[in-house]
């Protein structure tokens, strides 16, 4: 196994070219260059300019075979391998090399020796020899790899009884964080960004889509064409392809779903999609992607939403809970500028996309819906922070926004509320700094402007700030550590502060009073039946019980007036306010609602919505019950979800690494019950974060 050696980092996270000297607060050096651990690759030694993936999609056997251009130019003297992320999964086949001929003689064309040499559990790296006779700094070249996908944690195949119309199979991809070296070989590094094109051939009958900026499709030939004009992360590389069909949203949005969900799905965004992107553009600046469609996919979705550029995908399981929807596309529509257009260079710093993009959905939803809705949002967010850091402890490294993660752990297991909560109240905290709401907003204008499609460290971010309010930084004496900015980003636990959320207390005051009521012994019928649960939104109702959830285990008879009171209207209530009533009924064994148990785990066969469930089951008295009517649903569940669940309920001891693994980078592998968990990973039970 290669060995990795850790670089010698500055301050500002970047490498240092003299080690043990640190570039005076990390700010200004040219020649700081961002590191990530969780590439193999030697991306420092290349720029890539473009890349095109030639594709053809086989169902019957769930297999893509293609190839792949690379025009590359070596930035560095003496450069003598190209050295590449990929997988044990990706079959490479061949490497070659085209280098243009100088001054009219010919192009050069050599067939290049490689091999493929371990790394981590997450990949391996592709070590390809270069000629040193023609490869020379600042000359382009063109590398061609042809390959094979197998069984790879990028690619997602779905069997058509799998998708939500049940008559075509599906295939997506999940590139994020490190899955995408699965699906072709790259420098799967935030850090490098390139534009990419792409020709996909598939079947008769089945629609491709990509996270593109151009597309077009001749149907004599039943190929595909894609561009993404502007540079992207190998990991915001996405392809769906299935029986999907369109209708326009807007002018520049249209949904993406299988026919059955299509009309469902265009009724529950229809028109707001355009106003959320206008009101960001108020705030941050020009949507500079052109497009901004949406595909629904089918439950198996690993996560609830992903950011992929011009294209989000989402899960069809959140259409139900229309507050949860609206939060979730306008998280993803704030990527556009968070994220997407200024991207964290390592993924040790992902706050950078995640906290900012939360901040940014949080003031969109204020100018589009009020302050109060915003507040009771976020009180229900941080809510879940606390509840995490309870599990966690207050020294959890994972709690730190500059988490530091040792070669080999994969940075999907560090994704965690801390990453969004944290991130968000960090980013808070600098506009309070700031004094003004309004200026802060044409500070993240001008940010976006200045770092435009490139990947930045925090310091870019703190030095940019601190320049844009120079009274800040005169009226600090000790830069970083006057404005308390080293112990917001290296400090374990809570956030140091949170933003005044009172604005929300019309909302959240009744629920509370609520909660109260209930803790009282014993509780006051009366009392309680002058609360309306159907008069509040759903985000008030989530927030009561997962308040309630907090208090569990409740005295016995306090859980039979609570069934009583609300378990049969809850019944009729959305997936995400469901799953809290069933959560508390487990948590309390409470026996008469146990059926209601059952039949939302027979109807529901996404991750979001069973793994906290069985989870709580088998933690509890309740493990047969989980095993009965996981064996009766077993069928309707994708491969990776039954592993996960089998993991849970055969081998406990594994159970709180694997879930939290598997929720973000499916397939996992299988840990034996002696393994010990890796560093830093913890369960995402009562978690629902979209990426
Ligand atoms: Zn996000």
């Amino acid at each position: 196994m290669a060995e990795l050696q850790r670089p010698t980092l500055c301050c500002c996270r970047k490498v240092l070219t003299v080690p043990g000297k640190s570039c005076e607060s990390g700010r200004g050096l040219t020649h700081c260059r961002p590191t990530d651990v969780a590439s193999a690759s030697n991306f420092h030694s290349f720029k890539l300019r473009h890349f095109h993936l030639d594709l053809h999609l086989n169902f019957a056997v769930k297999r893509i075979t293609g190839w792949q251009v690379l025009e590359l130019t070596p930035v560095q003297p003496g450069v003598q391998s190209l050295i590449l992320d990929t997988h044990p999964s990706l079959l490479i086949h061949s490497v070659d090399c085209k280098v243009p001929g100088a001054s009219g003689t010919p192009d050069v064309f050599i067939s290049l020796t490689h091999r493929v040499e371990p790394f981590t559990d997450y990949g391996s790296s592709l070590n390809i020899s270069l000629p040193p006779a023609v490869i020379r700094p600042h000359r382009a070249f063109r590398v061609t790899i042809r390959f094979t996908t197998t069984d790879g944690p990028a690619i997602w195949w779905l069997d058509a009884e799998l998708t939500c119309g049940q008559t075509r199979p599906l295939v997506f991809t999940q590139g994020h964080s490190v899955c995408n070296r699965s699906f072709f070989p790259c420098f799967d590094t935030p850090a490098v960004k390139s534009t990419y094109s792409a020709t996909v051939r598939v079947p008769d009958g089945v629609t491709v889509l990509m996270s593109a900026s151009r597309s077009a499709y001749s149907k004599q030939d039943r190929v595909f064409q894609f561009s993404m004009e502007y540079p992207v992360p190998a990991y915001l590389v996405a392809l769906v392809a299935g029986g999907l069909q369109h209708a326009d949203i807007g002018p520049r949005s249209r949904v993406w779903a299988e026919p059955c969900i299509l009309t469902c799905a265009v009724s529950k965004l229809g028109g707001s999609v355009e106003r959320w992107l206008n009101v960001a553009e108020g705030l941050f600046g020009p949507y500079v992607w052109g497009r901004y469609d949406i595909v629904f996919l089918p439950p198996s979705f690993p996560i609830v939403a992903m950011e992929n550029p011009c294209l989000t995908f989402i899960i069809s399981s959140i259409l139900e809970s229309q507050e949860f929807l609206l939060i979730d596309v306008i998280h993803e529509i704030a990527h556009g500028w968070f994220g997407n257009s200024v991207t964290n260079a390592t993924w040790e710093e992902m706050w950078l996309s995640e906290g900012l993009a939360t901040y940014a959905q949080r003031r969109i939803t204020t100018e589009a819906y009020g302050e109060a809705f915003t507040c009771l949002e976020t009180v229900f967010r941080l809510d879940a922070l606390h509840r995490q850091m309870r599990l966690l402890g207050d020294n959890s490294p994972v709690s730190k926004l500059q988490a530091k993660f040792e070669p080999g752990v994969n940075p999907s297991s560090l994704m965690n509320l801390f990453t969004y909560e944290k991130g968000f109240c960090f980013v808070s905290y600098l506009s309070q700094l700031c004094g003004d709401i309004k200026r802060f907003d044409t500070f993240l204008k001008a940010y976006v402007e200045k770092f435009r499609f490139s990947s930045v460290v925090a310091q870019d971010l703190l030095d940019f700030f601190l320049g844009f309010f120079p009274e800040l930084k005169e009226s600090c004496v000790a830069q970083r550590e006057g404005l308390e900015f080293e112990r917001w980003l290296n400090g374990c636990g809570p956030p140091l502060c949170e933003p005044d959320l009172s604005a929300g207390r019309a909302l959240t005051g009744p629920v509370q009073h609520l909660c109260d009521l209930w803790g009282s012994d014993p509780p006051d019928p009366q009392e309680i039946a002058t609360y309306d649960l159907s008069s509040w939104s759903t985000f008030q109702t989530v927030l009561f019980l997962d308040r309630l959830l907090d208090r569990s285990p409740l005295p016995q008879e306090g859980m039979s007036l609570l069934s009583s009171c609300y378990s049969a209207f809850l019944d009729g209530m959305n997936a995400e306010v469901q799953i809290r009533w069933l959560q508390i009924v487990v948590r309390n064994s409470f026996y008469p609602d146990l059926p209601r148990v059952r039949s939302f785990l027979h109807k529901h066969t996404s991750r979001m919505y069973t793994v906290p469930l069985y989870e709580d089951l088998c933690c509890g008295v309740m493990k047969c019950f989980a095993v009965e009517v996981f064996y009766q649903t077993q069928g309707r569940l994708h491969p990776n979800l039954r592993r996960t669940l089998q993991q849970m309920m055969f081998q406990t001891s594994a159970l709180n690494t694997s879930a939290a693994q598997s929720f973000f980078s499916s397939p996992p592998s299988v840990p034996s019950p002696t393994d010990p968990p890796a560093n830093g990973t913890i369960a995402l039970r009562d978690v629902n974060v979209s990426a």
